[in-house]
């Protein structure tokens, strides 16, 4: 693949998507601008490739491969339908080997079906059936206590799956990470300059990573902490929120690398 100036890297929900809406219109012109440009837009969420897989179509971004369920994944570029993948399949097992009683206290979304799942996350009915279609990773619920929770994650590691606590769900996986993901696909186009933009603290990982960080206002929830690569001018905040955010954070960076159309 021939090196872009730059690649962006981009969570979905709160950024590029606005909070209540889903819409990116306010972004349009600037994922317009940086097509034309030929900087390529890898979209990394906590979302499911089959949730995904229609977005990137939405947005025209041709070609680009997708990090998704929060790192877990990756979906490439010429992928157009997904199916549950093997290594979900590993995971699932893995969950059944150990100790029953623990195995019990967690509800993974596999474990749910699409009501359940609409009923646990405010998905619609429809958006359940996609976000339960998984390849990489088991979000779940904990229904034991603390104590329980340590023994259960425990056994897991003895499986090799590692779990991570976000918002509600304990969500197990093979352990990567969005930033790993990134160096995977940056790799692919020759290490260019990268940006990362983000809302939430699921983000920090990847906006650290990048060489250049761009947090989006979220009104919704507290501002994120203070970051060691803003004082160094590395990473900067935007006013405006969602994908008029994320308009206002990519026309600066473009102007401060002097990149022109
Ligand atoms: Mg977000």
């Amino acid at each position: 693949m021939t090196r872009p100036d730059l690649i962006v890297f981009s969570d979905l929900d709160g950024t590029l998507l606005d909070h209540d809406t889903y819409s990116f219109d306010a972004a349009k012109p600037m994922l317009i601008r940086l097509k034309h440009l030929g900087f390529p837009v890898v979209l990394a969420s906590s979302k499911t490739a089959p949730e995904m897989v229609p977005i990137r179509q939405a947005m025209a971004l041709g070609p680009v491969p997708m990090i998704c369920e929060n790192g877990a994944g990756l979906v490439d570029a010429d992928v157009q339908t997904v199916r549950t993948g093997p290594e979900y399949v590993r995971l699932r097992s893995g969950l059944d080997a150990i100790d029953a009683r623990l195995r019990a206290m967690f509800e993974g979304f596999g474990d749910m079906g699409a009501e359940r799942i609409a009923d646990v996350t405010g998905l619609t009915r429809q958006q359940a059936d996609l976000a339960g279609q998984r390849s990489f990773s088991e979000p779940g619920l904990w229904h034991g206590s603390a104590d329980q929770q340590d023994r259960f994650v425990d056994a897991l590691r003895g499986q090799g799956i590692a779990a991570r606590m976000g918002g509600r769900f304990l969500t197990l996986s093979f352990g990567a990470t969005k930033a790993d993901r990134m160096h995977n696909i940056a790799a692919d186009y020759q290490n260019p300059p990268s940006v990362a933009l983000g809302d939430a603290p699921n983000d920090l990982e990847m906006l650290n990573t990048a060489d250049y960080g761009i947090i989006i206002a979220n009104p919704h929830r507290p501002p994120l902490p203070e970051q060691p690569g803003e004082a160094q001018g590395r990473i900067c905040r935007t006013t405006q929120a969602g994908p008029a955010g994320w308009t206002e954070g990519l026309t600066a960076l473009l102007s401060k690398l002097n990149i022109e159309d």
